[in-house]
């Protein structure tokens, strides 16, 4: 039998096999083969669900290149190393750093690119924004980071890790259960699994948490930073991840649905609406830490962008602007720095090898 929909392929498989965790909700809504939300389109930009900082303006890339190429320089200057890039949507980054980066000509000559992308709507877009803006890189795609070939390596990620599936657990007067999607009719509703023995992934500060409260954890994204700081610990490198999320874990149910940028209920349409969940950066460091990394950070993205030298960039390129032009180079600037907007809800952690410095942005 045949699906029509997300909703009728997870019905069909709560009704045989009973209720499903979030984490198994969550990914198949945004990465299942055929009917998951990033698997078959560009949901990116004002006409799509939501816009993201190196939507927002070239200088985002810009700088994230420079930041870069002193990394590259700091682990040596290596003749070839690898410049990763996990959930690089329509490449936009990837494209604006590499193009900031010719200022540095033996960077670009050593530069593999490696981008990690499930979505092949995206990766296709990702290919015609590198052959059209930095022709002639070497890029290779992947499913996973594992596949990365061994060696230094550099690493970026923006509003990749918000996009992998939370379990979510709630306090139930038993004690901690599970927070399931099972059915009811023809909707899809939360239910709790039965009170579970201690889960080791939540605090124990919070083993006596009042009634409702509620607890995520994320084993997918605590195991890709954990593999990227071995590597980086094995071979020298850097890693910067940016995204919207908490500096220390805590309580918090924070799933959301977003389409056409309002949100949207998190059950309704799976699919058909992008989810995502707060990163919780103190867990991403001590698994990047576990994994012989040291953390750096946490930076606000305002304070990290400033120390990058978002203002003399935009000086720059107020320079040669029309005045339209200046305005909307004004108002990105605006958006990608001040704490009403992404300034400080986003944040910045970076990776090194524990014997480098602080990175550019960090210190
Ligand atoms: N970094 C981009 C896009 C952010 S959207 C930007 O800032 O504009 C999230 C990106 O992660 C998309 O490219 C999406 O297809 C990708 N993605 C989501 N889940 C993924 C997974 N499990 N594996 C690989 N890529 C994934």
């Amino acid at each position: 039998m045949s699906d029509a929909s997300l909703f009728d392929l997870l019905r069909r498989r709560i009704e045989a096999d009973g209720p499903i965790t979030v984490a198994r909700y969550m990914e198949a809504a945004l990465t299942h083969p055929k009917f998951g939300y990033y698997t078959g389109r560009d949901p990116l930009g004002q006409d799509g669900d939501f816009t993201t900082a190196p939507e927002v303006s070239q200088m985002f890339g810009e700088l994230l290149g420079l930041w870069c190429v002193v990394n590259w320089q700091q682990i040596g200057a290596p003749e070839t190393f690898h410049l990763v890039e996990l959930g690089p949507g329509r490449g936009t980054l990837m494209a604006d750093a590499l193009r900031a980066a010719k200022l540095m000509p033996d960077f670009v000559d050593a530069v593999g690119v490696h981008l990690i992308e499930a979505s092949p709507a995206l990766r296709e877009k990702q290919k015609f924004t590198l052959e059209t803006t930095v022709p002639g890189t070497d890029v290779t795609w992947h499913d996973s980071f594992d596949s990365v070939p061994e060696g230094p390596l550099l690493v970026l990620a923006n509003e990749f890790f918000d996009a992998l599936p939370v379990r979510q657990y709630q306090r139930a007067d038993a004690g901690w259960c599970e927070r399931l999607v099972g059915l009811e009719g023809d909707e899809l509703v939360f239910l709790l699994s039965m009170p579970m023995a201690r889960v080791p992934a939540i605090p124990e500060a919070l083993e006596e948490a009042p009634v409702g409260s509620l607890f995520e954890t994320r084993p997918a994204a605590d195991a890709v930073a954990y593999a990227v700081a071995q590597r980086i610990a094995r071979f020298g490198g850097a890693a910067a991840i940016i995204d919207y999320g908490h500096g220390e874990s805590a309580a918090g149910d924070t799933l959301q649905a977003v389409k056409a940028h309002q949100y949207h209920d998190v059950l309704k349409d799976p699919g058909e609406a992008d989810l995502t969940a707060h990163v919780d950066f103190q867990t991403l460091a001590e698994a990047a830490e576990d994994g012989g990394a040291k953390a750096h950070g946490l930076v606000p993205q305002g304070e990290f962008l400033d120390r990058l030298g978002l203002a003399e960039r935009a000086r720059a390129l107020l320079q040669n602007a029309t005045p339209d032009q200046g305005k909307e180079i004004e108002a990105a600037y605006k958006r990608l720095i001040d704490p009403e907007e992404m300034g400080t809800l986003f944040k910045v952690l970076c990776l090194t090898h524990p014997d480098m410095p602080s990175p550019p942005g960090c210190e």
